[in-house]
């Protein structure tokens, strides 16, 4: 679990069931408020429009990039302008093949499956899918043992949308079953202010544009935590009866819940302070690191880390991670003087 003050602003998985309602509510519906990723929603759309015009189901998409990025929302989006109904499942959720079955059978021609963290489907369910994927077809078992028999069901023409914060771990068959791979990446500092001055006007908040930029620079360049953020602005304007949020007000919300202005929590201060401290600067294993300060190693890798490295703070190299001079600077400390 990350830490309690880092738990609502980290783009994590463990979302509360208030802040899953805001990402529902400030989730965009069409292609063209999807804000940013201007490439991926170029191709998007060629893909989507020859598909239509030759009147065929569109092929299985494959979507990666970090937590909170727009993965689910891009699904939804796809649905949308189709004109498809979409079902919404996750790896872990499917247990069991006959969970599979009975998802797949459920489904008409040309339905959307959206399956989160894809990555972590269970081999046995991911050899189910390989022909339905394939051939519109599974195969199940029935019986045990020498009894057993095995019966054929066909299925309807379905598109599978996988979405996955880590296309590493997908097995190659299933990676090459995919048509179509989209890449989502960290998003500019403008196209992230338009998603807060646009989640803003949900919300029925009014904030000066300094504002939405200081909530910008500190959102780690991803939608989610920028939403999150203002909900917490909104919260402090709201005890502070304040009516219009300024660029101060924003900082002092902040500072409150110890996010600098690189959109830093203690979580992250803690993970490059132990790499100057206990690890010389590196190179260092995730691991050891994520075991100094309490945390799973996975947590560190999919939530923290992209960040860290994006600004220049933590270097991958094949012996293991570094902390770079300017992580250094940061701490304030000098390397080698401890
Ligand atoms: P993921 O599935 O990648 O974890 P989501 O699709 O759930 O991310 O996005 C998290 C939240 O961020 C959504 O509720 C949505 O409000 C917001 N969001 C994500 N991408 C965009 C975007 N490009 N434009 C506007 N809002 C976005």
């Amino acid at each position: 679990m990350p830490n309690i003050e880092d738990q609502n602003i980290s783009p994590t998985e463990e979302n509360s069931e208030q802040d899953q309602e805001l990402d529902t509510n400030l989730r965009p519906h069409k292609l063209q408020d999807f804000v940013g990723q201007e490439k991926l929603k170029e191709n998007l759309k060629i893909f989507i429009g020859a598909a239509q015009q030759r009147n065929e189901a569109i092929e299985h998409i494959l979507l990666y990039g970090g937590p909170g990025l727009g993965k689910t929302t891009l699904a939804y989006i796809i649905a949308k302008e189709i004109g498809v109904n979409i079902k919404i499942t996750s790896g872990p959720a499917i247990e069991r093949a006959g969970d599979l079955a009975a998802i797949l059978t459920n489904l008409s021609d040309g339905d959307i499956l959206f399956i989160d963290e894809v990555h972590r489907l269970n081999h046995l369910i991911e050899e189910i899918l390989y022909p339905a994927m394939e051939d519109y077809s599974i195969d199940l078992i029935l019986g045990k043992g020498p009894a057993a028999k095995t019966l054929r069901l066909d299925l309807p023409n379905f598109t599978l949308i996988g979405a996955t914060t880590r296309p590493s771990l997908l097995s190659s068959p299933l990676r090459d079953r995919f048509g179509v791979t989209y890449q989502l990446d960290f998003y500019e500092v403008e196209h992230i202010k338009q998603i807060i001055h646009r989640s803003a006007k949900i919300l029925g908040l009014e904030l000066t544009d300094e504002a939405a930029e200081e909530i910008a620079k500190r959102s780690r360049y991803t939608p989610r935590v920028a939403n999150r953020l203002l909900k917490r602005v909104r919260d402090f304007a709201q005890m502070k009866k304040i009516k219009v949020i300024s660029e101060n007000s924003v900082k002092q919300s902040l500072e409150m819940l110890e996010i600098d202005e690189l959109g830093l929590a203690p979580t992250d201060r803690k993970i490059l302070l132990s790499m100057a401290e206990k690890f010389k600067g590196g190179p260092v294993g995730l691991k050891s690191v994520a075991s100094t300060i309490g945390q799973e190693e996975e947590i560190l890798e999919e939530m923290y880390e992209p960040y860290l490295i994006q600004i220049g703070f933590i270097q991958r190299t094949p012996r293991g991670r570094i902390l770079t001079e300017k992580a250094y600077q940061y701490l304030g400390i000098k390397k080698g003087m401890i």
